[in-house]
């Protein structure tokens, strides 16, 4: 007998995949999230013969995106994981945020399912709409044997969530992670994988149990000509609990920021160092340095950060 075609969950959050225009010709002036999700999956014929349940989590424009929203996805995804027939989730999301949800479904589900996100760069209205397509790829990711962990489906390839970074306003091919390519691409709809599925340890739903509005604050703030470090300071004066400095090159911050980060540390506050830089790691000076970040960019940092003062 021929085994039944994998059941994926489409989970809807918003985002211009389901933008609408007044006209076909505008990819700027939309509203995002104004389709549900039975419009954005009637609008890809090719789904027609798959196996899916799609159910809506939230209706926004990702930049937007808010700890409720983030701690109601977790719960969805989680319980339609759980669920045996269950192959893999689809996450429909804004692209401006999308890494950070994504990095905060890795960490704290670090499903053995696929969980696959995808976006869109242009409204469901555009001339040559780029969301129809992704979905479709998304759906043959969630539902590939061996696929797991959480990941972005987008314009014919498959990132990791840990290190992408959202690196173009406008154009198709927007996403990138730190210096490691694709884990896979869609050649024709076929998936030709390059290297190991995401694997992680989950903190678990436990970690995010806490109302939305008793998660510990943390702010990002920048190194740039002329930083002073008054905003590290204003930061900790309106309780900030963690900070992530965006630091120049490999992390570097100016002599007065420095004075201001170390005022916050003494105050108890948290620090992680990030890098303004587009792509490349930031590493720990030595064995004893806990704040160097790694491959994550500044909002995924940012995120790190905050589930770890959440424990
Ligand atoms: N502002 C939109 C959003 O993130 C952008 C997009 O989806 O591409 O929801």
């Amino acid at each position: 007998m021929q085994s039944p075609m994998p059941l994926v969950v489409i989970l809807a959050t918003g985002g211009t995949i389901a933008g609408t225009a007044a006209a076909a010709t505008d990819t700027t002036g939309y509203r995002a999230g104004a389709l549900g999700v039975e419009a954005l999956i009637a609008a890809v014929p090719a789904l027609a013969g798959h196996r899916l349940e799609s159910e809506s989590v939230a209706a926004i424009d990702s930049k937007d995106m808010d700890l409720a929203t983030w701690k109601r996805l977790a719960e969805r995804v989680a319980h339609h994981l759980a669920r045996p027939e269950v192959a893999g989730v689809v996450v429909t999301h804004g692209t401006d945020t999308l890494e950070e949800t994504a990095y905060f479904l890795q960490r704290v589900l670090a499903p053995p399912k696929p969980v696959m996100l995808t976006a869109a760069m242009r409204p469901a209205t555009a001339l040559s709409a780029d969301g129809p397509a992704n979905l479709l790829d998304a759906v043959t990711v969630a539902g590939t044997p061996g696929a797991r962990g959480v990941g972005l489906v987008f314009a014919g390839a498959v990132w990791a969530a840990v290190g992408l970074r959202k690196i173009h306003t406008l154009q198709t091919s927007a996403f990138a992670a730190s210096d490691c390519g694709p884990i896979a691409r869609l050649e024709g709809g076929v998936l030709r994988a390059f290297r190991d599925w995401p694997q992680g340890e989950a903190l678990g739903l436990a970690r995010i149990a806490a109302a939305p509005d008793a998660w510990p604050r943390v702010e990002i703030v920048l190194n740039h000509s002329g930083a002073d470090g008054r905003l590290v300071d204003a930061a900790v004066a309106s309780g900030a609990r963690g900070i992530v400095v965006a630091g120049t090159g490999h992390g570097s911050v100016s002599q007065r920021l420095a004075e201001a980060l170390a005022r916050a540390r003494a105050a108890g506050v948290r620090v992680a160092r990030a890098s303004r830089c587009a792509f490349g790691p930031v590493l720990p000076h030595d064995a004893a340095d806990l704040e160097a970040s790694g491959e994550l960019s500044a909002v995924q940092a940012r995120v790190e950060l905050q589930l770890a003062l959440l424990a």
